[in-house]
């Protein structure tokens, strides 16, 4: 039978990860598709800034071998991530004699790779070990899913974990992955995002993804290059104030383009806005949800030091104690993932609030002193220059049981996409993540081309 469809005009605004999938998505299934995006710079909340004339990100991302739709992508751009992307085995690893523990998976199929690295954890005691035996036994038993969401503090009360695994296991991978502390985060998303990687049968799926090269250039400039190559457009500076729905069903951007559909790829800020402007109580729900969310911050400080200075590992984990003014969560030497940037380490604070309030010069100042003191290099005390980066409204805090729109806005026609989302299948809601923001794209745009498809059937 002959495909009847019709190319049609689809816009996206923003060109956060979310926007560039669903662009890459309504591109690749051969519709013409316009992206306007406010900034300069491609990327949204995960994107290239220069400073002290070096290329860094607005934060230090990591990426989860379980990002499966984010590597599908970069390979449909065109990207190499073997050549881009740093991928490490599983690992939760503090500097020697710094009060952590030192846990790797080694490279054997899953789940004997944790297995391993749980008997040869250095730092942890057999209490410990036990204790986190049972509750991977006990989530595999319940087919990692909780019925009744509650704070990932009470759950792992309820399953005994140790102070110690709390405190150097749970509550660093917990801000890591949620950016929420474990006392007011989901325990249902934190399962959901432990069941895709150390729950996978696939050992890869656990493996920890630093890119080498900055994260405009990963993916989003990628991304664009694709969209351009299959007659999109891709318009940057170009801030979209207003939805205009034609009595046709189509819809006009403030007074220029109109379109068949528009996927609103903003943060849950900006999306909402831009939906109260629509004035149609249909969209009501989707603005009450968003309205909703509460804003998390996190903190990245860039220190540069003489090229010489290297650490042991790429990356490792820091005893967070904020009462000795400890902050730093995660140090990462940049300079093993990219030779030009020799010297240049970035420490991460997730739910950075308190932090943040030190104020930049003395939170700086605090996290020199602490990776001096803590892998015992007086001379990292005294870096050339350091740069604090706050994004202030990085993710929502994901809290247990938060309403979520959907993709669908309630108006046919007009779509959202980012990683605040709701999927339809609640145990594969993710956090505010890269991975979320993809797969709520790609998704989208799916809905959009699906029901236009069966308009015309
Ligand atoms: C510091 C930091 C560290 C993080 N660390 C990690 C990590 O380690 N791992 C991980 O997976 N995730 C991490 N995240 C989260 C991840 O970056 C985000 O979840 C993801 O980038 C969100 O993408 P998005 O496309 O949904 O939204 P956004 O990135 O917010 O994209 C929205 C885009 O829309 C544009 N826009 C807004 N309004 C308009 C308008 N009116 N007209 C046109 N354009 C508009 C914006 O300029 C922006 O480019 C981190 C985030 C931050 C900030």
């Amino acid at each position: 039978m002959a495909d009847l469809r019709v190319k049609q005009r689809y816009a996206v605004i923003g060109a956060g990860w979310a926007g560039c999938a669903a662009a890459m998505e309504l591109a690749r299934a051969g519709h013409a598709v316009t992206v306007y995006e406010a900034a300069r710079t491609l990327g949204g909340r995960a994107r290239r800034v220069e400073r002290e004339k070096t290329v860094l990100d607005n934060g230090q991302h990591i990426l989860l071998g379980a990002y499966t739709e984010t590597l599908r992508l970069i390979k449909l751009a065109g990207q190499d991530p073997a050549e881009l992307i740093l991928s490490l085995p599983l690992q939760m690893r503090y500097p020697v004699d710094s009060g952590g523990m030192d846990f790797l998976a080694p490279r054997l199929p899953a789940p004997l790779h944790l297995a391993w690295a749980l008997l040869r954890a250095k730092g942890l005691q057999r209490a410990d070990k036990l204790s986190l035996m049972r509750f991977s036994t006990a989530m595999r038993w319940m087919g990692w899913q909780l019925y009744n969401d509650c704070t990932v503090s009470e759950l792992l009360q309820r399953f005994d974990q140790t102070d110690r695994l709390n405190r150097l296991m749970w509550h660093p991978l917990c801000l890591a992955a949620l950016n929420t502390p474990p006392e007011r985060a989901s325990a249902r998303v934190f399962i959901n995002v432990l069941r895709d990687s150390l729950g996978a049968s696939r050992r890869r799926a656990s493996d920890m993804l630093i890119p080498k090269t900055d994260l405009s250039a990963l993916l989003p400039e990628a991304a664009a290059r694709y969209v351009e190559q299959h007659g999109g457009a891709v318009r940057t500076g170009a801030k979209i104030t207003a939805l205009h729905a034609l009595p046709d069903g189509r819809w006009r951007l403030d007074d220029a383009d109109s379109f068949d559909a528009v996927i609103v790829a903003t943060s849950s800020v900006q999306a909402a806005t831009l939906l109260q402007g629509v004035r149609d109580p249909r969209l009501d729900d989707a603005i009450t949800r968003m309205q909703a969310f509460t804003p998390e911050a996190i903190s990245t400080c860039y220190l540069q030091y003489d090229a010489a200075v290297r650490l042991d590992l790429p990356f490792c984990a820091l005893v967070d104690a904020p009462e000795q003014q400890h902050w730093g969560q995660f140090v990462f030497d940049r300079g093993q993932l990219d030779g030009k940037q020799a010297g240049l380490l970035a420490v991460v604070i997730s739910a950075s609030g308190s932090a943040a309030e030190q104020g930049h010069g003395p939170l700086a100042q605090a996290i020199a002193a602490q990776l001096a003191q803590v892998l015992r290099r007086p001379e990292l005390a005294r870096p050339a220059w350091t740069q604090l980066i706050t994004e202030k409204r990085a993710t929502f805090a994901c809290a247990p049981d938060l309403l979520r729109p959907g993709n669908a806005s309630g108006v046919p026609g007009l779509l959202l996409a980012g990683d605040y989302t709701a999927n339809e299948d609640r145990t594969q809601d993710y956090p505010a993540t890269i991975e979320a923001a993809v797969r709520s794209g790609v998704a989208a745009a799916r809905v959009v081309t699906t029901a236009k498809a069966a308009k015309q059937t």
